[in-house]
């Protein structure tokens, strides 16, 4: 059997998400998606919460910031430490019971080469929401080659509508382990496109609402309650 996965969506539990679980779920089936996972910047509360639906399969995993590039871990069910160098995350994910696949290997500038050498189990080749689409897709595709290492797609989705771009076609029974277990195997075929500019144009309109409302709530708060304002900071490589 074959199964449709995006394997890299974020959600409102994301800072930068603006995607509702709901807006999640109706955008996952609209796309023809079987399954989705859930990969939000350093948190797995909004995972969490869409584990216990049964409108559609959801891999529980976070995007965890690590030195020099983000790792998605997939198939986890607790957060997992951001801030520690790649080979460590890809242990820590191990431990968890979970696989370890670099997101958008090429944005990874300037820690491209140490990251390069931890042992990860997968690499994204295709994200939807690349800037320089066909050149970084063109690039993962070699960076995965070189490493022997399973590839897959993701939209990288922020905002509904862009939900569906990049998916991988997984040769798996519709079951978390299994199509965990394929991706290790390498039974992947990672497709997609870019995200419409139309699309990504409005995502950065409602992001940058989002910003400036964080921002003045902000201000607020840290008037009245010094230090303890809600903080935002730009994705440095999504
Ligand atoms: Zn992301
Ligand atoms: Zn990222």
């Amino acid at each position: 059997m074959k199964v449709k996965v995006d394997f890299h969506i974020h959600t409102c539990y994301s800072y930068d998400g603006l995607m509702t679980l709901k807006e999640l779920i109706v955008y996952s089936k609209r796309s023809g998606l079987n399954c989705v996972a859930v990969t939000d910047h350093d948190t797995i509360e909004g995972a969490l919460k869409l584990v216990k639906q049964d409108e559609i399969l959801v891999i529980p995993g976070v995007e965890v910031s690590a030195k020099g590039c983000h790792v998605l871990a997939l198939n986890v069910m607790e957060p997992i430490q951001s801030g520690l160098g790649a080979q460590e995350v890809v242990e820590r994910v191990h431990e968890a019971g979970g696989i370890a696949a670099l997101a958008h290997p090429t944005a990874a500038y300037k820690g491209a080469r140490k990251t390069l050498t931890a042992k990860f189990d997968a690499i994204e080749v295709i994200n939807s929401s690349s800037l320089f689409f066909d050149l970084s897709t063109y690039l993962n595709g070699r960076i995965a080659d070189a490493l022997g290492a399973s590839q897959l797609a993701g939209s990288d989705a922020h905002y509904a509508q862009e939900v569906g771009y990049a998916y991988t076609i997984v040769e798996a029974s519709l079951n978390v382990d299994e199509i965990v277990k394929a991706v290790k195997m390498g039974l992947t075929t990672p497709c997609g496109r870019r995200i419409p500019w139309g699309v990504r144009l409005k995502r950065e309109a409602l992001s940058l609402k989002k910003k400036i409302a964080l921002g003045l709530n902000g201000l607020t708060a840290s008037s009245s309650t010094e230090g303890e304002g809600p903080s935002f900071y730009g994705c440095s490589f999504c």
